[in-house]
């Protein structure tokens, strides 16, 4: 397996750091708004790299934490005038709507920030001991140039306006300007936990380095993100970890998706251009046209969102559904798809996927395999075989081919009944029971081996 490292700065080889293991851990959402669609498709690519990861035979933890206290959240509470609690139980349980009806399901643990406060309280105690932070009115904050190696995944050292920043980090008092703040005092009114330094509320780095070393200890595999949290969130982390505990590197693979677009425009709750999943979900499309939509493109490159290219990956996913449903129409022929590239397609899927996530050549893989398969239809005793790579697919991408059900046996009825008017030249009859189909959702080919339906 091979991945872009954003710490090397090239595409790496996959060394586990204990043979057979993967501790993947990925930035989770701020849960004070409903999902948009870039927290969707960088949750997508996750999802897939875990899959091809276990498909690797590859034991893989994945944990992604959930930012449930954060100034936004604050904010977003009073606005609205309800406890902070009640806002972020709402969106966490809608989040997990989203990621289930998005077929996001291979996270292993979630940890909410709020149930790791003991965890973050040692490690902000941990980071004043050994001298890299100091406390100031408002806070505890990290004093970065006691830490050389600051820089040294991202490239950069300043803070600009675009950041993704916590507000939190903000104080007239620290010593220096990209100093970050570990811990903040609570203003009465705002959540508030006890702590030996002080009482106020954790800083937005130290929850993901608290959460991981609970689970990982001070070194793992993986940890991913979208391309905006480089700068200056994963750099803190690195900053944060390898300053306490010593042991380099921190994490070995960094992984960062790019972004969703919309007019070359990060797609983002702040700029107003957002569509939420639940948009998509409610105009009644497919999730697995959304999820082929956000693979369609290299995980690297950004992608653009219109509605239109939406539907062009509905349009591609109706082409695969019909690939599915060949599995209750198989045909009693030796000429029909052959068992060898049932195998072969497995293989050169996961291979595309283990070259740096190709999901564009793993799609071209499958588009190829399913217009063959079309043509030369499903023999009976490929069924199986067919079976076998539909639920392979769905593992890899989680496309929900395989578990599409036949038609009734109705509507099996009246597509014999059809054949039989052909036979006999009634063509009214034929037009009838075709029209009658339609109504029901089903369209016809007809081929040498009598008429395949597909539904629309
Ligand atoms: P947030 O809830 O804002 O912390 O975001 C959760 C995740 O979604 C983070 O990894 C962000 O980097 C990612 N994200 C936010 N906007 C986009 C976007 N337009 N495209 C891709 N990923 C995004």
């Amino acid at each position: 397996m091979k991945l872009y490292n954003t710490l090397t700065k090239q595409v790496d080889e996959l060394t586990p750091l204990e043979q057979g293991k993967i501790k993947l851990f990925v930035c989770g959402p701020t849960v004070y708004d409903l999902a948009q669609l870039g927290n969707g498709r960088t949750y997508t690519t996750f999802d897939v790299l875990a899959r091809t990861l276990r498909l690797s035979q590859l034991d893989t933890f994945y944990l992604q934490n959930i930012t449930d206290i954060d100034d936004k959240i604050i904010k977003r509470a009073e606005e609205k005038n309800i406890d902070w609690k009640e806002l972020t139980a709402q969106y966490l349980e809608d989040y997990m709507a989203d990621m289930q009806w998005l077929g996001n399901t291979s996270v292993s643990e979630y940890a909410r920030a709020t149930d790791y406060i003991d965890d973050i309280v040692k490690q902000v105690q941990g980071l004043i001991d050994k001298g890299y932070a100091y406390t100031i009115d408002d806070g505890v904050y990290f004093e970065i140039t006691k830490f050389p190696d600051y820089g040294k995944l991202s490239g950069r050292h300043d803070v600009q306006e675009d950041d993704a920043q916590s507000r939190i980090d903000q104080s007239d008092q620290k010593r220096g300007w990209n100093d970050f703040c570990l811990w903040k005092f609570s203003k009465p009114g705002e959540p508030v936990w006890q702590a030996p330094f002080g009482a106020g509320r954790p800083g937005w780095h130290i929850e993901d380095t608290a959460i991981t070393e609970h689970f990982f200890g001070p070194q793992y595999d993986m940890h991913g993100g979208a391309i905006d949290l480089i700068f200056p969130h994963h750099e803190a982390e690195l900053t944060q970890m390898e300053s306490l505990s010593g042991k380099v590197p921190f994490v070995t693979t960094w992984v960062h998706g790019g972004f969703l677009t919309v007019n070359n425009k990060r797609m983002g709750k702040s700029m107003g251009n957002f569509v939420t999943i639940r948009d998509v979900k409610n105009r009644g499309y497919d999730a697995a046209a959304l999820r082929l939509l956000f693979l369609q493109a290299h995980y690297r490159s950004p992608l653009d969102f219109t509605w239109e290219s939406l539907d062009a990956a509905a349009n591609r996913l109706s082409g695969y559904n019909e690939l599915a449903d060949l599995r209750w129409q198989t045909v009693a022929d030796e000429q029909a798809q052959g068992m060898d590239s049932f195998r072969q397609t497995k293989a050169e899927l996961l291979r595309c996927m283990q070259d740096d996530l190709d999901t564009p050549s793993a799609l071209a893989v499958l588009s190829a395999f399913s217009d063959q398969a079309k043509d030369s239809l499903v023999s009976q005793e490929d069924e199986s075989s067919l079976v076998d790579l539909l639920e392979f697919v769905d593992d890899l991408f989680g496309l929900q081919l395989a578990k599409r059900p036949d038609i009734s046996n109705h509507q099996k009825q009246l597509i014999t009944d059809r054949e039989q008017a052909r036979e006999a030249k009634d063509w009214q009859m034929s037009d009838e029971i075709r029209d009658q189909l339609k109504k029901q959702g089903i369209g016809l080919n007809d081929t040498g081996h009598g008429a395949i339906w597909f539904r629309f």
